[in-house]
């Protein structure tokens, strides 16, 4: 008979198709799915506090008195009843807010009934309130218990309410208990590491029973949780393992150029190579010589000198007679790499062609064709590039710039770009530093490249902190600085979640800029601009006919002006550190002095102030990105931009980072031919059918 955990769901109480629809979006289609759908969080509702000790913003239980409760009607489009009741204990008051009620909700708040609340704590003109607090009537003198354990709290989807889903759950949870499961992990490497069987890991995350388990559990100390996190992590990486092993298997195009075109380049170049720029061309033509798919990872601080690197590498494939391809994750940037590209590689003979959105018609017809036919030797372009239209002759190479702008998916997906069965050599670069650590975890299917060295004679961009007060004495310093040859960004952060009002205060800043410096030309660049417009300014700014640029963080990554020597950032707050290390590295590179200016408002607090700090006092990437990490964790610095899809139940891999030895062991263990079967069940638990580690074409 089927064991229980891997039948479906329409089995349970409370799952019809409706539900079971909601659960499939929720990834879960069988009764172990369910299991591993473990809490996002607890709430302790174990004790109750004193309103007169209710701090905003956090999640709390009271016991209070209604005073008083009323309906009010406020027109807001159309007009909308609001529930409002007072309530109070001995100690204060708060006001509870329903915007949504029934008949039967309103009867709770019936003046002088004693209620047991739970909600979100908030301030609002000076007085504490709880939007939609959980209601309950209570005998004051004689209260329900209150729960002895943490309350687990799901991940759920909208129209899935929590209560349904936690009765959903306890009856896999039920079964658990009395039919039991088999164990996933070697037996010896538990016992060895002290870590619970699967079965009371489980339910000590689902269920948490004693008051010592939610203490752990809340300042995730629990064995339970290292269990399952090095778990979740070593499914990972060997699901990763493996797509490095498939890969790696694949036919490929063995690439030994001549030498001739690439010393013909470097000989040219106006500046010589820096020993780390040679030093990863000669790990390159190693992986290319090689029979076997290269897929590398470059890291290299911003102006350490990735593209030429690039262009170089590129042209060994063509020798061979191969074609080379580079993704960037903006048309600016596209645009940029193929002049770059077009400037030291046509001179040698070769084609290089560039491949935009904007393209249509005969124009990209035309295009299409010359990649089709081989003619592009070299081809440049945006996520364009991996639409079904565009096929290759013989692609042999690929590199993505700033590779964290894409999806591991899209990199699959220009890997079938290909006629043969070839697989083509992936480089993939970076400006974000990744600690080693880290990077083993994330990338263990990528080998690993820096350049850890930036070219000679770049000097330190100095940084300050200028208040908004100090803004017309900067303009005039911007004005001086123009008149004696200068450049300027003046970048315009995000201070609303918006890019409409983003783009708004780039307006505004490049509209009074621009009356109070008549003197100087001011562009501007955002992000709602046309993609045709936005290079036609960049452009001009690159030419020197443009001053002054304001721009949104559009010009995040990669744009080389090297006459530019200030960068002013509006609101760096609003942005990580290593984002704003990204925007100061667009100075410096050329032979003025620079200058970076970030631009804070009154009062910002102590904490921002000292953040903000760390960049003025540091000029290196690598130590500014392991700051950032520390204040803002790895999800917010990589994004599942960096990870591809890679997204986790219960591993956070910066507060996780302990546990990456136990994660490389227990993923060796399980390497070995007589895991198999607990191999298959780990990456079916944690990694399920997810197409990014398992579909390579
Ligand atoms: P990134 O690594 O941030 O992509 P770029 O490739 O844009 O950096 O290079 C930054 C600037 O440094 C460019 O103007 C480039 O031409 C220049 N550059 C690259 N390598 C060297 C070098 N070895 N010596 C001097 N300048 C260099
Ligand atoms: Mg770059």
């Amino acid at each position: 008979m089927e064991h229980w955990s891997t039948q479906g769901l329409r089995y349970l109480e409370g799952v019809g198709p409706r539900v079971a629809e909601k659960l499939q979006k929720l990834g879960l289609q069988t009764q172990r799915d369910l299991l591993f759908h473990l809490p996002l969080r607890y709430e302790d509702r174990t004790f109750v506090s004193a309103v007169g000790s209710l701090q905003a913003g956090q999640r709390s239980q009271i016991e209070a008195e209604v005073l008083q409760a009323s309906v009010h009607f406020r027109r807001q489009g159309r007009s909308r009843r609001v529930l409002v009741a007072r309530l109070a204990d001995d100690t204060g008051m708060i006001t509870a807010r329903f915007f949504y009620f029934s008949a039967k909700q309103q009867q709770l708040f019936e003046k002088g009934n004693w209620l047991r609340c739970f909600g979100e704590v908030r301030l609002a003109q000076g007085e504490l309130e709880m939007i939609h607090p959980e209601v309950e009537v209570i005998d004051s003198d004689n209260p329900p218990p209150l729960l002895t354990t943490l309350t687990p709290i799901y991940p759920t989807t909208e129209g899935l309410h929590q209560l349904s889903l936690k009765r959903i759950l306890q009856q896999v949870i039920t079964k658990l208990k009395s039919q039991g499961i088999d164990e996933t992990l070697p037996q010896a490497w538990l016992d060895e590491n002290g870590f619970p069987d699967f079965a009371s890991a489980m339910l000590d995350l689902h269920r948490p029973q004693s008051l010592r388990d939610s203490e752990l559990i809340a300042h995730n100390r629990h064995p339970a949780q290292h269990r399952f996190v090095v778990e979740e992590l070593a499914a990972h990486r060997l699901a990763l393992l493996e797509r490095r092993r498939q890969i790696r298997s694949r036919k490929t195009p063995t690439l030994v150029g001549e030498d001739r075109l690439t010393r013909r380049l470097i000989d040219k170049l106006p500046f010589t190579l820096t020993g780390a720029q040679r030093r990863v061309l000669a790990e390159l033509a190693d992986d290319f010589a090689a029979d076997k798919p290269m897929i590398r990872l470059l890291q290299g601080d911003v102006g350490s000198g990735k593209t030429v690197v690039a262009a170089l590498a590129c042209l060994p494939v063509i020798e061979s007679g191969y074609q080379a391809a580079l993704m960037a994750p903006t048309e600016i940037l596209a645009e940029q790499h193929q002049q770059n590209f077009c400037n030291w590689l046509e001179p040698l003979g070769i084609t290089v062609a560039g491949l935009a959105g904007a393209d249509k018609g005969r124009k990209r017809a035309r295009k299409l064709d010359m990649i089709a036919t081989g003619e592009a030797q070299v081809v440049i372009g945006t996520h364009a590039l991996f639409q079904a239209s565009v096929e290759f002759k013989r692609l042999g190479f690929i590199i993505f710039d700033e590779q964290h702008r894409f999806g591991v998916d899209q990199r699959l997906a220009l890997q079938r770009k290909t006629r043969d069965d070839e697989m083509p050599h992936q480089l993939i670069m970076t400006a974000t530093p990744i600690p080693r650590t880290l990077a083993m975890s994330i990338y263990a299917d990528l080998d690993y490249s820096q350049i850890d060295e930036l070219p000679p004679g770049r000097k330190p961009v100095t940084t300050s902190i200028v208040s908004e007060q100090q803004r017309g004495s900067l303009i005039a310093r911007v004005a001086e600085s123009c008149a004696e040859g200068g450049q300027v960004y003046w970048v315009c952060t995000l201070v609303e979640e918006s890019e409409a009002l983003q783009c708004e205060a780039a307006e505004l800043t490049y509209e009074s800029l621009s009356r109070q410096l008549p003197q100087l030309s001011v562009g501007l660049v955002h992000g709602r601009m046309k993609s045709a417009e936005k290079e036609a300014v960049v452009s001009a700014f690159k030419q020197g006919e443009i001053h002054i640029l304001v721009a949104t963080t559009v010009i995040e990554v990669g744009v080389d002006v090297p006459n530019a020597n200030i960068m002013i950032i509006e609101n760096p707050e609003r942005l990580g550190l290593a984002q704003i290390h990204q925007l100061r590295g667009r100075v410096g590179r050329g032979g003025r002095e620079s200058f970076c200016i970030l631009l804070v408002r009154n009062g910002l607090s102590q904490q921002v102030r000292t953040r903000l700090e760390i960049i003025r006092a540091t000029q290196d990437g690598f130590a500014i990105a392991q700051k950032d990490l520390e204040l803002r964790g790895a999800g917010e610095v990589f994004g599942t931009r960096q990870t591809g899809e890679i997204s986790f139940k219960i591993a956070d891999l910066m507060r996780d980072q302990k546990w990456f030895s136990k994660v490389e062991a227990l993923a060796k263990l399980l390497q070995q031919p007589e895991y198999a079967r607990q191999r298959g069940e780990l990456l079916r638990n944690w990694i399920g059918e997810r197409q990014d580690y398992t579909d390579v074409g």
